[in-house]
């Protein structure tokens, strides 16, 4: 019988294979596509599900339970009912988070530039002061994160990610060896784009282990934190607890926001830590801004009510992003599963599928991709400096399209990987 996987088959048989996926190649490109898989953004579906915040909190309605006018300047700190919602899904008592304006990324790289111009609560100088300067960034990971590490000058060390959390006996081992690495990117639940979710010992490892820098931060951006897609969410850790039990309560500083609940672009962001690491970040966010939109947190907190109020809207969202990922894991395992020249992740949360094709091909896959008019994130966008040492990696976003697009999108990514696949073992 003909052999299936391709790196079993005959010359022969690999000839053959090469040229129907040629063929298959040939058809896609007659179709002029124009589809998009690169950024996770939400459907415009998905969108409407917040519709009523256009309208919210509507004429007459600007003062939140302590009375506090939100048309006005000042609270620093956001609103009490809606830090105490998120505080709730985030596992952060109120006190010691915060509500900001639409961007978490802008909360991350806040924080980092100003350890850079001034320096931590634990630093001993200000970070830009440092001989060098290097982060940790567990990889495959979020390419926004690596963007700002990148710009502002620290050498990026990539972490192999496993099935439940970085590695951490690397990381331990740098970390207690280095003083020069100041921190770590971390997603910890429904990573971007692997789907990890850490494990409870992953986290105590990570916020336990010796660092030779006194202020070593765990950039702890739980961007899907109750963005499950089955039955059983997994489970959000107190970091922020288990740090300060572990004698180390200013590593971690958490990020979350509602730009994949509510409105990308125009939703809440949120930051989270220890007292001391808080008085520390506002007293230097006090001299950039007299406080963050209120009117558009209050909005968020008359919209959603309680905690329960965002997981019965989180359940929403997974009713239409559901079927998504579904499709996308059907149309691999159909297209690309007994050839077995590619592996992929099958996310229990999140936003993202990673795709992993046979090594050495993957700027290959996007680059005929783009030409059959199939937008991909760029080859290696998911490791620091864009480099992807096995150059295998690709990061599929199913959140955008509708499902017919979404379905032409990936068979033709199918044909991509399989032409690629056969162009590599024939040497082509
Ligand atoms: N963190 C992660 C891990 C993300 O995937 C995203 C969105 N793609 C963000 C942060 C962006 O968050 P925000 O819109 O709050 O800046």
């Amino acid at each position: 019988p003909r052999q299936t996987q391709i790196g079993l088959m005959s010359h022969e048989e690999l000839v053959s294979e090469h040229e129907s996926q040629t063929a298959n190649y040939a058809t896609l490109k007659t179709e002029k596509l124009t589809l998009d898989l690169t950024r996770g953004k939400p459907s415009p579906e998905q969108l409407d599900l917040s519709a009523e915040l256009l309208s919210l909190p509507g004429e007459g309605d600007y003062r939140d339970g302590t009375g506090t006018d939100c048309r006005n300047y000042g609270g620093l700190h956001g609103l009490p009912e809606l830090r105490a919602i998120f505080g709730e899904l985030l596992g952060i008592p109120v006190e010691n988070l915060l509500a900001g304006n639409n961007a978490s990324l802008e909360l991350m790289h806040d924080v980092i530039t100003y350890a850079m111009l001034y320096g931590t609560n634990d630093s001993e100088r200000r970070w830009a002061a440092e001989p060098a300067l290097k982060f940790l960034c567990p990889a495959p990971g979020y390419d926004r994160h690596f963007a700002i590490t990148e710009a502002l000058g620290f050498e990026m060390i990539p972490i192999p990610m496993r099935h439940d959390g970085p590695d951490t006996h690397r990381i331990a081992e740098l970390l207690a060896a280095d003083p020069q690495i100041k921190g770590l990117w971390a997603v910890p639940n429904y990573s971007n784009p692997t789907g990890v979710v850490f494990s409870e010992e992953i986290v105590r490892e990570l916020v336990s282990m010796p660092a030779a820098a006194p202020d070593f931060r765990l950039f702890w951006d739980n961007a899907y934190a109750v963005h499950p897609l089955t039955d059983t969410a997994a489970p959000v850790f107190d970091v922020l607890g288990m740090a300060a039990a572990a004698g180390n309560p200013n590593r971690p500083i958490v990020f979350a926001s509602t730009s994949k609940i509510t409105f990308a672009g125009a939703g809440v962001s949120f930051l989270g830590a220890s007292t001391a690491n808080l008085d520390w970040y506002l007293s230097h966010a006090a001299k950039k801004s007299i406080g963050p939109d209120k009117i558009n947190q209050l909005r968020h907190l008359r919209f959603f009510k309680d905690a329960d109020g965002v997981r019965a809207h989180m359940q929403k969202h997974r009713e239409i992003l559901e079927p998504k990922f579904a499709l996308v894991l059907k149309i691999l395992e159909d297209r690309l599963g007994a050839s077995k020249v590619a592996s992929w992740t099958e996310p229990k949360g999140g936003y993202f599928i990673s795709l992993d094709v046979l090594e050495g091909t993957a700027a290959r896959v996007i680059a005929l991709a783009k030409d059959a008019g199939i937008a991909l994130t760029a080859a290696g966008s998911a490791f620091p400096y864009r480099n992807d040492p096995e150059d295998k990696n690709i990061r599929i976003a199913p959140s955008f399209p509708k499902l017919p697009e979404l379905e032409k999108a990936m068979d033709g990514l199918a044909t991509c990987v399989l032409l690629a696949a056969t162009e590599k073992l024939l040497g082509k």
